[in-house]
């Protein structure tokens, strides 16, 4: 199972998972001991904090996946950056940092074929616990999708 962190960032390791009836929780930390800051460019390994994220990622063998990342506040050690501290990069994922953005791209697939309803449906069984509020901005994502379509062909 580690394959699936590693083609999200090849620097996660698995440090444990926990595989239940409808779900596959992966925790995972990343390797490096360093960072870069992303004002400055300077290497660092001073920590500050870290906390346990938990992110939504595609589903596995018919379960859901939810990974429990190790993020950490890093330090700029550059006397002269104006950025103090820093998160820990996690480019893999979406605007709202509770989902996986290759996540995302599948659900706007299943939205392009399905109704709302179908669609709260199939997320909610199969995919992703995922709330009314971002079922609502898919759907209204949609919606202005297909407003979109209709205007050109007129
Ligand atoms: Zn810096």
């Amino acid at each position: 199972m580690e394959e699936i962190l590693k083609t999200l960032d090849e620097e996660l390791e698995l440090l444990e998972s926990r595989v239940g009836e409808k779900r596959i929780i992966l925790k995972t930390k990343r390797v490096s001991e360093w960072a870069k800051c992303p004002v400055c460019g300077q290497l660092t390994q001073k920590v500050h904090s870290w906390y346990w994220k938990h992110v939504a990622d595609l589903p596995a063998m018919g379960k859901m996946v939810i990974l429990e990342v190790q993020r950490r506040l890093f330090l700029c050690t550059n006397p002269d950056c104006s950025q103090k501290r820093f998160s820990e990069p996690m480019e893999y994922l979406n605007w709202s940092g509770k989902r996986t953005r290759r996540l995302d791209n599948l659900i706007e697939k299943i939205a392009a074929n399905h109704s709302a309803h179908g669609l709260e449906k199939i997320l909610r069984n199969d995919i992703v616990d995922i709330s009314d509020d971002s079922i609502l901005r898919l759907i209204k994502k949609k919606e202005s999708n297909q407003h979109a379509l209709h205007d050109t062909s007129e």
